[in-house]
């Protein structure tokens, strides 16, 4: 019998996890207690399982995102040319994220979510706010005003900022250690660059091998998803997930297929089977940075991105480009606007595209990095930050669905700045081909 594709196995694991997650969150509602085994809780067990493959990918991080944008860096080579193509994938970074967010933004203002019978559904919504939940995810990660998240770029100590996981300080980092390394004799660079590329490849080589064990690692992280949280709705909320939804899917399947096939040349279907490996592993694991390893291999081997442009586009991408996080940001601010009966000027609305367009770029691809921005949005148009407490019912889905959305973009991106800078792509051969 064939073996099931990797991105196949995933996806029913992601499945199995629901039915097996939704079983618990019934058991517990209707017992008051977990379901276990041998005294312990599945949930234990699901969310150990879970934990142990998302350390194994967050593991590889730091020297993955070094070696990789390092070699990028060194490949492109001195000249104009790190400018071009660094120019080229931060137009097309910025371009997305806005469409994004404009998608978001017309939506939520059409289906007002916020709003119930026409009235601000404050008082609804505000009655389970858990003020402290908030507090304690905000604090402690130190950004207070869009400023704060930029001054992050240089980071004092650089070996601090990694291993506090800041990765715009790291990348900032690596694009000028690459750089200089094209400055030496060739006596020195020689050297470096193969070492860093060899690091590369081992990074690559352990995520191969890491990945063998996706589908299990998948299984538990979303079941112990689902057993927390359960598929409950509840009124204004529940309408506003499925308008972010619903936004998602739009920027996924109508606003990156067509900058794939008019500017990118390849088919976006055969894209984004491509790229399901990495979009089911950033749904599952919520994190763009631990999806990184994964989103290089798939847009190198199956995409058919170089090397040279996927190892800067992707690792960049993985921390500046994110699509659906803006989308969400701006949606949630405009959500938690709109149910405190604030009025909507053009002037507030400008002010959440922008400053959610700015604090994509400094938010971490970990889970749950959008409530900082969010809260800055919050400050900045004048409402309390405890009000995104409500937004934590279904925050763990929603973070979900955008870090694939984010990862679809980062993939997207790479295939069309591959094209603009000269490359065939399979898929773009195959798209000239017709069978
Ligand atoms: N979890 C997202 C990511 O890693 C960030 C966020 O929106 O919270 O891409």
């Amino acid at each position: 019998m064939r073996k099931l594709e990797l991105h196949w196995q995933i996806l029913i694991a992601i499945v199995l996890a629901g039915i097996a997650g939704s079983i618990i969150f019934e058991y517990r509602a209707a017992n008051g207690a977990d379901p276990t085994v041998f005294g312990i809780a599945w949930t234990s067990i699901f969310d150990y399982v879970g934990t142990i493959f998302l350390n194994a990918l967050k593991m590889i991080i730091v020297p993955l995102i070094m070696s990789s944008i390092i070699v990028g860096v060194a490949g492109i080579g001195s000249g104009g040319n790190l400018g071009a193509l660094g120019g080229k994938t931060l137009l097309f970074y910025a371009t997305t994220t806005l469409a994004a967010i404009v998608v978001g933004l017309v939506l939520i203002n059409a289906v007002g979510p916020g709003y119930v019978d026409g009235e601000p559904a404050k008082d609804l919504l505000a009655l389970d706010a858990p003020v402290e939940e908030v507090a304690a995810k905000v604090e402690g990660r130190g950004i207070s005003d869009v400023a704060q998240v930029f001054l992050r770029m240089v980071p004092p100590n650089v070996v601090k900022a990694a291993v506090e996981g800041q990765m715009l300080g790291i990348i900032f980092f690596a694009i000028l250690f690459g750089y200089f390394m094209t400055q030496l004799d060739n006596q020195y660079a020689e050297p470096m660059y193969r070492f860093w590329d060899s690091v590369f490849h081992i990074m690559m080589r352990m995520t191969e091998w890491i990945m063998k064990f996706a589908p299990i690692g998948v299984f538990g992280l979303v079941a112990a998803v689902i057993a927390e949280t359960g598929y409950k709705a509840a009124g204004p909320l529940a309408t506003f997930a499925v308008v972010v939804m619903a936004a998602l899917v739009v920027h996924a399947l109508v606003t990156l297929p067509l900058l794939l096939r008019f500017v990118g040349g390849v088919r976006p279907y055969k894209a984004m089977k491509a790229c399901a490996q990495p979009m089911l592993t950033a749904f599952s694991t919520a994190s763009s940075s631990a999806t990184l390893p994964v989103t290089i291999e798939a847009v190198e081997e199956n995409v058919g991105v170089s090397n040279k442009v996927s190892s800067f586009v992707l690792p960049l991408g993985a921390t500046v480009n994110m699509n659906g996080t803006a989308l969400y940001e701006c949606a949630a601010a405009m959500f938690i606007a709109q149910a405190y009966g604030l009025e909507l000027t053009f002037g507030v609305q400008f002010s959440i595209v922008v400053i959610a367009l700015l604090t994509s770029i400094g938010v971490a691809g970990v889970p749950s990095a959008s409530l900082v921005a969010i809260a800055i949005i919050l400050a900045a148009i004048g409402l309390p930050i405890e009000a995104i407490g409500v937004l934590l019912v279904f925050d763990r889905i929603l973070d979900m669905a955008r870090t694939s959305i984010n990862v679809w973009g980062d993939c997207s991106c790479a295939t069309i700045v591959a094209r603009l800078s000269g490359e065939k792509t399979n898929l773009a051969v195959a798209a000239e081909n017709p069978d």
